[in-house]
């Protein structure tokens, strides 16, 4: 399996090319967006529907369905957020389509709204976005100056964008956090339901998407839902940004098809595993918060949502985190769990209490300073935290440290050994 230069959707994702609106439109970016929103916005729908997107930022969902959600007739304003809060470790392929291709990401936003019956969007831009939000500010003043966006113009639909910039908190990419946060609340999650679909923004019915999710809209409706849908395999079509990073020679973000086999993505584009592919110990295959996967599993993995679901992990955001047998297992889990720890909102007693317990639990074990006994509790708080609380961050949290008990008990338990024999030896 190999994407051919001619279906990729960002042909600019590493910068060497034109970034304004007429290089974009070069491009094709811009090509009969009029002629999409004259079909209406059920065309749209269902054209998004029988490509079989599915959502970009992690959790799977089925785009054209989720837009189909929408009220059709409410007297109530509605709105599109796009997240591009883009904050979990290992993420990174929001940022290169705002620095390099941010004309896809604007047109899709008139393209997604219209399909909602939206008239504004916000984009909600990670804080520590300086460049970015510069980048993608520029794209939108250069489609307000062409009349592409804005009241009266020429695609035939009123429309505006206002690229809101956080203040560089993760908890604000969890999408009710981010309306919160939007609203100048402090960002915290919101109990569901009422789900955004319902009573989001403002109390408007609100859908939330990705950047990639809505930067893709206009190529699928340019190029043919049975294009995209011909790409990649049965419910996990078309292509990708995949974001590598960690022990290969060359870390980099590509578009590829969805359900490339590991190694190949890997060593086309990667360089390979650091020391070869022999030397792999370990990935996180979809961003920090999903189960790594072990080396035996890695040899026949494909990176879609079913496969790795199979695996109990997830495809998230498609960010890969390489680790070679040089890592020091726990101590990298250990980081993710002061990560999450850190970012808690604290709302709920599970998470803001059990983060600190996992975070605290892993660092004895990394010294192994530890009882054997303990390894069942740490599994034991994480089902804790699970399920337990009201957004996602507590699965977050669990999850990676679930993945190290599930796949390398017998690290931890060589570690209190090692530990427990030094100590001896030294009484003696
Ligand atoms: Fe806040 Fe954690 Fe509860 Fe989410 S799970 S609402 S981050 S305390």
């Amino acid at each position: 399996m190999a994407l051919h230069d001619r279906d990729r959707i960002f042909r600019n994702i590493y910068g060497v090319h034109d970034v304004s609106l007429a290089g974009a439109q070069k491009r094709g970016a811009w090509d009969g967006t009029a002629a999409f929103i004259k079909r209406g916005p059920d065309w749209i729908v269902n054209e998004m529907k029988a490509s079989g997107l599915r959502g970009r930022g992690g959790a799977g969902f089925p785009t054209g369905l989720k837009w189909s959600f929408m009220p059709k007739a409410d007297p109530r304003p509605s709105y599109l957020v796009i997240n591009a809060d883009e904050s979990e470790p290992g993420s990174c392929k929001d940022r290169e389509i705002m620095r390099h291709d941010p004309h896809l990401l604007v047109e899709g936003a008139l393209l997604a709204s219209f399909a909602m019956r939206a008239h504004t969007c916000f984009i909600y831009v990670r804080g520590e976005f300086i460049r970015e939000r510069e980048a993608l500010q520029r794209a939108v003043d250069e489609a307000y100056a062409a009349k592409l966006i804005g009241y009266s113009n020429s695609n035939g639909w009123d429309f505006d964008i206002v690229v809101h910039h956080g203040a560089g908190a993760y908890i604000c990419g969890e999408e009710t956090a981010m309306l919160e946060s939007l609203e100048g609340k402090k960002g915290q999650p919101r109990m569901k339901p009422p789900f955004p679909a319902n009573v989001g923004l403002y109390g408007a019915p609100t859908t939330v998407n990705n950047v990639e999710s809505i930067a893709v809209a206009g190529e699928i409706l340019r190029r043919g839902a049975a294009w995209f849908s011909g790409l990649g395999k049965l419910n996990n079509t078309g292509t990708k940004l995949f974001q590598i990073s960690g022990h290969v020679a060359k870390p980099c973000v590509v578009e590829e098809e969805m359900g490339i086999p590991l190694k190949e993505l890997l060593e086309k584009h990667c360089g390979g595993v650091r020391g070869g592919w022999g030397n792999l110990l370990a990935v996180i295959p979809g961003g920090s918060s999903m189960p790594m996967i072990n080396e035996a599993d890695c040899q026949t993995l494909t990176l879609d949502f079913d496969a790795l679901s199979k695996l109990k992990s997830g495809m998230g955001t498609a960010a890969v985190i390489v680790m070679d047998k040089s890592t020091d297992i726990i101590a990298a889990i250990r980081r993710l769990a002061y990560f999450y720890k850190h970012e808690s909102c604290g709302q709920c007693t599970p998470c803001r209490e059990g983060t600190g317990w996992l975070w605290r639990i892993l660092s004895r074990m990394e010294a192994g300073h530890a009882a054997k006994s303990e390894i069942d509790l740490l599994f034991d708080v994480t089902k804790q935290i699970e399920g337990h609380t009201i957004c996602a961050l507590g699965e977050a949290a669990a999850w990676p440290v679930q993945g190290l008990l599930r796949n390398f008990r017998p690290v931890i338990e060589a570690r209190i050994d090692q530990y427990t024999a030094s100590h001896k030896q030294a009484a003696e």
